[in-house]
C-alpha cells in the first residue's frame, strides 16, 4: 500500500463511500491521513439544557422526543422545495427545539428515542431553539464518541461521523509510518517544530491546546513552504524558458501613436506609469506575467488597449478575454469603433454567435486577419486557432477559474499575459497565489470623480426612493436597479426580476424602463444595453449580470435590492457601475431582514468605498479561496493553513523557500522537497504551469 493509492484500498471503504469521500476532496490514503477535523467537541463537558443561553453556541446531548418536517412559509406563500424540519429534544429534565432548513432526509436518522449530540447557535424564537445545529446520532457502542474530546470532520451525505472517525483512526494506525517529512532539518530545528507524524496525530487526537497549536503551526508552515517553493521555482523556470518563447521584443509603433492621439482624455499618472511597466515587459523576450490591480473605475481598459495595440504594432495578434457576454459585446463595439480607424481588425468570439458569424470570426483568427479578438472564455474553445498570438489580456480575472486560464495558455507557446482585476486582492493572497506574478497598481482615479454616496434603506421607504428615482431621471440621469440574487435557482432569479420590472414600470409610469438578464438572447441583450448606453432607457432593471465591467458614465444611481444577500466584493463591483462620470452618484442598499453576516457586509460597504479595505474585510469574512475562484482547483486548498491568520507564517515560509532555492536551485540536497513538490502538489503545480 502506498500513500498515493486510492482511498478505496483502505479496508472498509467501498464504492459508495469512496464517492462520498471524493466529494470531501479525499482521493488517496494520504488525503485521508491529512483529512483534519473542522473542529473539536469537548464531550467531557456538555451543557445541560437548563443552562442554555441565548446568543451563544452550545454543545448538548439529548434524546429525540418528536420530529416533523413541512414546507417553509415565506412572503405569503408556501415555498416549493423549501422544507423546515423541527425536532424536540429532552435531556430528562428540560426540552429544547432544534430547527433545520432543507435537510430532506433528516427524519430518517433523527427518530424519537435516538440520543443525539448537537452543536449550534442558541436563538430565541418564542422559546430557545438551536438553529441549524450540527448533530451526530450517538451510538453507545462507539467509545470514541462520548466522554472525550471528539474530532468533528467535514461532513457529507452518506458518511456517518462515527464511520469517518473510525476510518481515519485506523488509517493513522496503519499508514502514518509511511508519511515522509519534506521540510529540511535545518528549518525544523530553526523554528523548533515538532515532528511531522506526531503533528498529524495531534490534529486528530489533541492532547492539549498548546500541543495542538504547535502541531497546527508546523503543518501550516509545511503547506505554505511547499506552495512558495513551487511558485518561486515556477518563476525561475519561466524566465529561463526563453528558447521556448514566441515572444520577441514588442515595440510601440504608428498605431500606438495614433491610439494615444485618439483617446478623448488625458491619461492619469498611474495609467501612464503602468503602460510604461507593461511596455518594458513586452519589449523583453521573457514572457510577461503581470497582474494589474485597479479599483473599479480606475481606467484599466485604457491600459489594456494600449498594450493590445503595442502587440499588434509588433505584428502579433492579441486576445482580450472578459467574463460575461454583455461585457464582451460592450468592449467589442467600443474597440471596433476606435481601433478600426487606426487599421486594426477586431473580432468578437462568444458562445452565442450565429454559426456564420462564428465561422467568420474563426477564419479571421486563424488567418491572422483579426488583430484583436475580444470574447468570453469561448476564445479558448477547441476550434479556435490563432495565427500568431503574442499577448493575452484577461479582464476581471477573479471571475475565471485557474483551469480556464491555463487552457488558454496552452494554445500558444508562452505569450505575454496580463491579468486585470478590480476586486483588489489583499497582499496576503497576491503573495500566496500570485507569488510569481509581477504586480502593477492603478492607484489613482481619473480626475473629477466625486465619492459615491451610499445609503441603507428599508423596503418600507420605497415611496421616498421612487420620488428620488423620478427626480434623477428628470435631470437626465440613468438608474440601475439590481434584483435580488436567489442562489438556489436561476429560474427564480428571473421570475423575481421580471415581476420587479413590471412593478417598477407601473410605479414609475413616466420612465422608460427595461429589463436585462443573463438568459436574454444575445441580440436582445445587445439591444437593451446599447439603448441604455445611448440614454434611451432611464431605468435598467437587471439581475447581477451587470456586475462586472459595464461602463455607462451617465448612470448615477444604483439600487441594490435585498443587498444583504450579496457578498462584499459583489456589492463593491455593483456600486462601481456608478460614479464613473463627473456627476455625483448614489448607491441605495435596500435591506430587509438579514442575518448578522449580511448586516456586517452592509456595514462594511457603507463604511468605505476603498476597494482594498473592503477586500481585507471580505477576506476575513469569507476565506480566501472563494474570492479568487480557485477553491475548486486546489491552489489555495490548504488543509491547515489559513491565509488570513497565517500571514506571518507565510512571509517566513516564502523567505525560507527563497533562501533554500538560492542555495540549491536544483533541490539536490532537498530531494524530499522535490518529490513532495511533484507528488503532493502535482495537480496544483500543473495548473500553475510547473510540473
Ligand atoms: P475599470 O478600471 O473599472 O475597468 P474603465 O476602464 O471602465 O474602468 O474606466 C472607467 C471610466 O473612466 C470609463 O468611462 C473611461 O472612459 C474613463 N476613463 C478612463 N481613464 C480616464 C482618464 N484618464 N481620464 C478620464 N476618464 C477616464
Ligand atoms: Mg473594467
Amino acid at each position: 500500500m502506498e500513500l498515493s493509492s486510492p482511498v478505496r484500498f483502505v479496508k472498509g471503504v467501498g464504492e459508495a463511500r469512496e464517492r462520498a469521500l471524493l466529494r470531501l476532496g479525499v482521493r488517496t490514503v494520504e488525503d485521508l491521513l491529512f483529512f483534519f477535523p473542522r473542529r473539536y467537541e469537548d464531550r467531557r463537558c456538555i451543557t445541560p439544557l437548563s443552562d442554555l443561553a441565548e446568543g451563544g453556541f452550545a454543545s448538548v446531548v439529548a434524546e429525540v422526543v418528536s420530529f416533523e418536517s413541512r414546507p417553509a412559509y415565506r412572503k405569503g406563500s408556501y415555498q416549493k422545495g423549501f422544507e423546515v424540519a423541527s425536532a424536540l429534544f429532552s435531556d430528562g429534565k428540560d426540552t429544547v427545539r432544534a430547527v433545520w432548513f432543507n435537510k430532506p432526509h433528516l427524519g430518517d436518522v433523527v427518530t424519537p428515542g435516538a440520543r443525539v449530540a448537537l452543536y449550534g447557535k442558541v436563538e430565541r424564537r418564542g422559546g430557545l431553539q438551536l438553529s441549524n445545529p450540527e448533530f451526530e446520532v450517538l451510538d453507545e457502542s462507539d467509545p470514541e464518541s462520548v466522554g472525550r474530546i471528539v474530532p468533528v470532520y467535514p461532513a457529507t451525505a452518506g458518511l456517518s461521523p462515527k464511520w469517518v472517525r473510525r476510518i481515519v483512526f485506523s488509517a493513522l494506525d496503519l499508514y502514518l509510518s509511511e508519511v515522509k517529512d519534506y521540510l529540511p532539518d535545518e528549518i525544523v530545528r530553526k523554528y523548533g517544530f515538532s515532528d511531522l507524524r506526531g503533528s498529524v496525530t495531534e490534529l486528530h487526537k489533541p492532547q492539549s491546546r498548546e500541543s495542538w497549536l504547535k502541531a497546527r503551526n508546523r503543518l501550516a508552515f509545511d503547506e505554505l513552504f511547499l506552495l512558495q517553493a513551487g511558485l518561486l521555482l515556477r518563476k525561475k523556470l519561466r524566465s529561463s524558458a526563453r528558447a521556448d518563447s514566441v515572444s520577441v521584443a514588442m515595440k510601440a509603433g504608428e498605431k500606438f501613436d495614433a491610439l494615444l492621439k485618439s483617446i478623448p482624455f488625458k491619461l492619469t499618472g498611474a495609467q501612464e506609469r503602468v503602460i510604461q511597466e507593461i511596455s518594458s515587459d513586452l519589449a523583453s523576450v521573457t514572457p510577461m506575467n503581470r497582474l494589474l490591480q485597479g479599483d473599479v473605475g480606475s481606467g484599466k481598459t485604457a491600459v489594456a488597449v494600449a498594450a493590445l495595440v503595442i502587440a499588434v504594432d509588433s505584428g502579433f495578434q492579441a486576445a482580450f478575454m472578459v467574463p460575461t457576454e454583455i461585457l464582451a459585446q460592450q468592449h467589442f463595439f467600443r474597440l471596433k469603433a476606435s481601433l478600426e480607424n487606426i487599421g486594426i481588425n477586431v473580432e468578437l468570439l462568444t458562445g452565442s454567435l450565429s454559426s456564420s458569424a462564428r465561422k467568420e470570426a474563426l477564419d479571421a483568427t486563424a488567418s491572422g486577419k483579426a488583430g484583436l479578438v475580444v470574447g468570453t472564455h469561448a476564445i479558448f474553445g477547441k476550434k479556435v486557432a490563432f495565427k500568431r498570438l503574442g499577448l493575452v489580456i484577461i479582464d476581471e480575472q477573479h471571475r475565471f477559474g485557474v483551469m480556464q486560464k491555463n487552457a488558454l495558455m496552452a494554445k500558444t507557446r508562452s505569450p505575454h499575459v496580463l491579468v486585470m482585476t478590480a476586486t483588489p486582492i489583499p497582499r496576503a493572497l497576491t503573495l500566496s497565489i500570485y507569488g510569481d506574478l509581477d504586480v502593477s497598481l492603478l492607484d489613482e482615479l481619473p480626475p473629477g470623480r466625486k465619492p459615491i454616496k451610499t445609503y441603507r434603506l428599508r423596503s418600507s421607504q420605497s415611496g421616498e426612493l421612487m420620488r428620488f428615482i423620478n427626480d434623477k431621471a428628470r435631470q437626465g440621469r440613468q438608474i440601475y436597479w439590481i434584483c435580488p440574487l436567489i442562489e438556489e435557482s436561476e429560474q427564480l432569479d428571473l421570475s423575481a426580476a421580471y415581476s420587479r420590472f413590471l412593478n417598477l414600470k407601473k410605479r414609475l409610469p413616466e420612465l422608460r424602463v427595461e429589463l436585462i438578464h443573463g438568459q436574454l438572447p444575445t441580440g436582445e441583450k445587445e439591444a437593451v444595453m446599447s439603448a441604455f448606453e445611448a440614454g434611451e432607457v432611464d431605468l435598467l432593471v437587471a439581475t447581477s449580470v451587470v456586475e462586472v465591467g459595464v461602463d455607462v458614465p451617465n448612470a448615477t444611481v444604483m439600487v441594490i435590492e435585498d443587498a444583504a444577500h450579496f457578498g462584499i466584493a459583489q456589492l463593491h463591483q455593483l456600486r462601481g457601475r456608478v460614479g464613473r462620470g463627473e456627476e455625483e452618484s448614489h448607491c441605495v442598499l435596500l435591506v430587509g431582514k438579514s442575518t448578522p453576516e449580511g448586516a456586517a457586509r452592509i456595514d462594511a460597504v457603507l463604511s468605505t468605498s476603498d476597494g482594498f479595505k473592503l477586500a481585507e474585510m471580505d477576506l476575513r469574512q469569507r476565506g480566501p479561496g472563494e474570492i479568487c475562484g480557485v477553491r475548486q482547483h486546489g491552489v489555495t486548498d490548504f488543509r491547515v493553513a489559513d491565509l488570513t491568520r497565517d500571514r506571518k507564517l507565510m512571509e517566513r515560509a516564502r523567505q525560507e523557500a527563497a533562501e533554500l532555492i538560492a542555495k540549491d536551485p536544483g533541490l539536490q540536497k532537498a530531494r524530499g522537497l522535490a518529490e513532495a513538490l511533484v507528488s503532493r502538489l502535482g495537480a496544483a503545480l500543473e495548473l500553475a504551469g510547473i510540473a
